[in-house]
């Protein structure tokens, strides 16, 4: 069975932590055949509102050009980018992705809720009440289907994202189950604008989304799909990937992608 994780973060990113490399080398330890890179791009400055005036994409080039330079593993290597945000200033993102390299993958995401809520990240903001966890939970979905329909990445992350904080972390009990028109709405554009969605494996908790929304997925005629640890650390690198892979036939999945220069590589599941 081929493996391949497709959401993994270096010290690239504001909240990565190792080389390019060291994940690389934990790929190969994980037995992995390929390992994309998609560290964090985001409209605004690391853990702020503050929108950016520049990106440094020169970070990311050089930290790539020397893994590919000393990497001799037989795991393969991709360039990607989690791109955050969009809806947040798409004419400003746009603008900062000038000077982006040629990438191999993008992970679209939404991590921060509207103006509504102070365009606060979903990571930091501590809710009250489940009630307010639900406002959050609608107003991220809008966000999710500003970013289909502007649909410049190639598979959009984490899909249930919110879970991942209201739940995992602060034991609220929410669920996406009352918002299967918007989901679907969601789904709908992703397809129709050649994207994708991928199974984020969570670092082995709950997959993110879980097979409800990806026996959707799949009867709306979805296809692209990549899964993807969002490891941070090099032993998160590979979790969960093969139980991702069960997960995707059992929701009637037959085959998953990796991608190069943007273009899918298909693999039997
Ligand atoms: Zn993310």
């Amino acid at each position: 069975m081929y493996l391949a994780d497709y959401h993994t973060h270096s010290r690239v990113s504001p909240d990565g932590h190792v080389s390019m490399l060291e994940m690389a080398s934990a790929a190969l330890e994980a037995g992995l055949n390929e390992i994309c890179f998609t560290d964090h791009f985001e409209p605004v400055e690391p853990r702020t509102t503050i929108p950016r005036k520049t990106f440094d994409w020169a970070a990311q080039k050089a930290e790539y050009a020397d893994v590919t330079a000393r990497w001799n593993g037989p795991v393969k290597l991709r360039l990607g980018l989690e791109l955050g945000d969009s809806s947040v200033d798409e004419a400003l993102v746009e603008r900062l992705l000038v000077g982006m390299p040629e990438l191999d993958f993008i992970i679209g995401s939404v991590h921060m809720l509207s103006k509504k809520f102070k365009f606060q990240d979903l990571a930091w903001i501590q809710e009250p009440d489940e009630k307010t966890c639900y406002a959050e939970l609608e107003d991220y979905l809008e966000n999710m289907l500003q970013m289909a329909r502007w649909g410049k990445f190639t598979v959009l992350g984490h899909m249930t994202l919110p879970m991942r904080y209201m739940n995992d972390k602060r034991g609220f009990h929410v669920s996406m189950d009352g918002y299967g028109a918007e989901v679907e709405a969601i789904l709908r554009t992703l397809i129709e604008n050649g994207c994708g969605i991928e199974v984020n494996t969570n670092r082995g908790g709950q997959p993110l989304p879980g097979a409800r929304w990806l026996k959707l997925y799949r009867r709306l005629g979805g296809e692209i799909i990549t899964l993807g640890s969002d490891a941070h650390r090099p032993e998160d690198v590979g979790r969960g990937i093969r139980e991702g892979q069960a997960l995707l036939r059992e929701c009637g999945f037959t085959r998953f992608c990796t991608f190069e220069k943007t273009k899918p590589i298909w693999y039997a599941l």
